[in-house]
């Protein structure tokens, strides 16, 4: 008997330490000390045994069952030290590699040359405001002195949704639920979204504009062309600007304002199409019928008015000669500004 457990002691030592992972160990725990282990066995069949041996025998099988229970226990320690070890050198991060560099973004060049159109004005002491891209017929067209029966009033042109409400066609309704709301003096830039039936290399029907108005009591058409010129200048440095008579039924007198060509200095070249100018907005003194319409009283305060387009500024400011350029948002495109 004596023998016997020596024996399996021995069996499970060797056994123990053999145990390569975890679910090894386990199996190895059961098959010596689980509850039908081979040395729980051996108890149990202490009733086989002489009486006078039993105190020797049941010592032994103890003494044999707290030996393999310690390594049983030394084994796991090890293991789990390893499997650690092992995770710890699977999952090293090596600090000296070359890291990930974070994708940069850039600032659209419509959002560049609107922000720089915000820059001059705010700079001028205009304020910047906004108003709604789904307009009536009344802010859009008739407050603007715009009848039914004008011929600005090309059907082809509007995007109408009912009779009477439509995308606006242009900024400036924002001018009159300004003077509706405020009391000269109104000094505002109101840049933003408007919409045309109308779409090729250099027309998007959807483009931005933004809308200029000053009024107030005793404003001349020669702080027009003085704001109009500074900014020119701040956009597009040093060079000759001219005034142009024009028409649009919201201002009178109107005016075109051009730049000498930035392609060719004035010789003339395809760009401004031999003329030496480019034209990059309109302008002129609000019309004293669309001060009444506000309640003003023309008699009393005059203003001047301008609007012009956010991508043909920066299509001449960048030499692009593609509308659409802007809105396909071809990184290749975008990352040159
Ligand atoms: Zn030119």
């Amino acid at each position: 008997m004596q023998d016997r457990i020596a024996q399996v002691r021995a069996e499970a030592l060797a056994a123990v330490r053999a145990a390569r992972s975890p679910e090894e160990l386990e199996q190895v725990r059961i098959r010596y000390v689980g509850k039908k282990g081979e040395l729980t066995q051996l108890l149990r069949g202490m009733g086989q045994v002489p009486p006078e041996e039993r105190p020797v025998v049941g010592r032994l099988v103890n003494e044999a069952r707290d030996a393999v229970e310690a390594e049983l226990a030394a084994r796991q320690r090890e293991l789990a030290a390893a499997a650690l070890e092992t995770r710890l050198s699977a999952e090293t991060i090596d600090v000296t590699l070359p890291g990930w560099a974070p994708v940069l973004g850039r600032r659209h060049p419509l959002t560049q040359v609107l922000d720089e159109i915000k820059r001059v004005f705010t700079g001028l002491g205009f304020e910047v405001v906004e108003g709604p891209e789904i307009e009536t017929d009344w802010y859009n067209f008739e407050a603007l002195n715009i009848p039914q029966d004008h011929p600005a009033r090309d059907l082809q042109d509007t995007f109408f949704i009912t009779e009477d409400i439509l995308l606006r066609t242009q900024t400036s309704p924002v001018q009159i639920r300004v003077m509706e709301a405020q009391k000269p003096p109104v000094r505002i830039i109101a840049p933003g979204k408007v919409f045309r039936v109308d779409a090729d290399v250099t027309h998007s029907p959807m483009f931005h504009q933004v809308e200029g108005l000053y009024v107030d009591e005793g404003v001349t058409f020669g702080e027009l062309k003085g704001t109009l010129s500074i900014m020119a200048r701040e956009l597009f440095g040093q060079r000759p600007v001219r005034f142009r008579p024009s028409y649009f039924p919201f201002t009178e007198p109107s005016a075109e304002m051009d730049i000498q060509c930035i392609i060719c200095n004035g010789a003339g070249c395809r760009v401004c199409k031999n003329e030496g100018w480019l034209e990059i907005l309109g302008s002129g003194m609000v019309h004293p019928q669309v001060l009444r319409n506000v309640g003003y009283d023309p008699e009393h305060v005059s203003g001047f008015a301008f609007g012009m387009g956010v991508e043909r500024i920066a299509m001449l400011k960048y030499g692009i000669d593609d509308i659409r350029l802007f809105f396909e948002n071809d990184i290749r495109f975008l990352r040159q500004f």
